[in-house]
């Protein structure tokens, strides 16, 4: 045991990025110094009263790491005090955490309204799946306050949003959406990943839950799979954590081990990226055969005074459309050699995606065209390389153009 116990400082006297190093250590009485990895499936007990008191939650502690396990409790901690969160679930990956944040509490009857610019699972789960037993959605342009309006019926329970959006960077009005949802009696849910705990607080805000694939910046190394859910104590008490416990859908301890050791670096590593993606926007933007440069830190960004209130700044993606249309955005992919072409993004790696024959491949053209993707646009996710370098391979694509 450690002589000197040393309580945890409140989060709140501590600034994000130490928060992203302190907040959320379990130690063990080893008194070790990096977050122990804890490889089991399940807990003893020394005794039988105890195994009772803890499945009928009278005593606290683990019972079986379906439900909760020290290193993924590390995590949810870590993450939880990071957003300013009460509560946090981690999940096996953004898509669980996606899931399970609606399937949660909706029931059969109830009425969803969504942004149509989602994460292509997002919009699946949302206007494929949920439908099927029997939770219809509205989708609207989440740019537009009077369609989310137009949208409730009063058997609305649930609003659903990513800002920025995937792959076109539109910022949609958080705080305007919230009151809306909360006057419709719905639970505003906000994919936060494009902008990261970093750049935008969307409880703050006035959101209910916030979703994260930490697959992306929060593991930021392309290693792992995960994604968490953020709420108040009461939303997962009520909702979500009997959800996960009787489903499944758990993060590893060693995947939340990965993304633990992700997030001591997460504040240097959007803070470099996004410097980077500052000065390739501007330098993509006087470039020719380039048609449009869409970034939320420029200032002809459509939504560039919102952007501003809302983010503290322009984040680590910049969509950008090229001259040619799909021919020309392979010739510029193909003509990279030091950005991949990949569907990752928040990687110390810069990476390019053609959106409109991957990401939003399954949609029609007309769909695509709804959301403003172009058979031109490209997705570039940037990373940790030096910015001079990342412009001078971009040049080299827009030669081959
Ligand atoms: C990647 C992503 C997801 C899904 O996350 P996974 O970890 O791949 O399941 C959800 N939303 C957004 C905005 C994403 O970028």
């Amino acid at each position: 045991m450690n002589s000197i116990p040393r309580p945890p400082l409140d989060p709140e006297l501590l600034h994000p990025e130490t928060r992203l190093m302190h907040s959320g250590i379990l130690r063990s009485q080893f008194g070790e110094n990096a977050e122990a990895l804890f490889l089991t499936q399940g807990f003893v007990y020394d005794e039988a009263e105890t195994a009772e008191a803890r499945f009928s939650n009278k005593a606290p502690g683990f019972v079986y790491s379906r439900y909760g396990n020290p290193t993924l409790a590390m995590f949810e901690q870590r993450l939880a005090a990071l957003e300013g969160a009460e509560a946090c679930r981690g999940t096996a990956s953004g898509m669980a955490a996606v899931t399970a944040s609606l399937l949660c509490f909706l029931k059969a009857g109830d009425h969803v309204v969504a942004a149509r610019a989602l994460f292509g699972s997002c919009r699946w789960v949302i206007e494929d799946f949920l439908p099927r037993f029997g939770v219809p959605c509205t989708l609207v342009d989440g740019t537009d306050l009077a369609q989310w309006k137009a949208a409730i019926r009063p058997e609305t329970r649930a609003f659903f949003l990513e800002s920025p959006t995937n792959p076109t960077l539109d910022v949609l009005d958080i705080a305007a959406i919230a009151k809306l949802a909360k006057s419709a009696n719905a639970k505003l849910i906000v994919d936060n990943v494009f902008a990261t705990p970093l750049l935008q607080s969307p409880l703050q805000l006035g959101a209910d839950v916030v979703v994260y694939s930490a697959t992306k910046h929060i593991d930021g190394q392309g290693r792992c799979l995960g994604g968490a859910v953020l709420s108040t104590e009461k939303f997962i008490m009520d909702h979500l954590h009997n959800f996960l416990r009787q489903t499944g859908p758990s993060l590893s301890p060693f995947n939340a081990w990965v993304l633990l050791k992700g997030m001591e670096t997460l504040a240097i590593r959007v803070e470099r990226a996004q410097a980077s993606a500052t000065k390739i926007a501007d330098f993509l933007a006087s470039q020719k055969g380039i048609r449009k440069v869409l970034y939320p830190g420029r200032a002809d960004h459509p939504q560039a005074a919102l952007a501003a209130r809302q983010m503290k700044g322009g984040g680590t993606l910049i969509a950008l459309e090229v001259e040619g249309g799909k021919a020309g955005a392979f010739r510029f992919c193909n003509a990279l050699r030091l950005i991949r072409i990949s569907n990752n993004l928040g990687d110390a790696k810069s990476l390019i995606v053609h959106p409109a024959t991957t990401t939003h491949q399954r949609f029609t053209p007309e769909a695509r065209a709804e959301i403003g993707i172009g058979d031109g646009l490209l997705r570039l996710s940037v990373g940790l390389e030096h910015a001079d370098d990342l412009a001078a391979d971009l040049a080299r694509g827009l030669k081959a153009i």
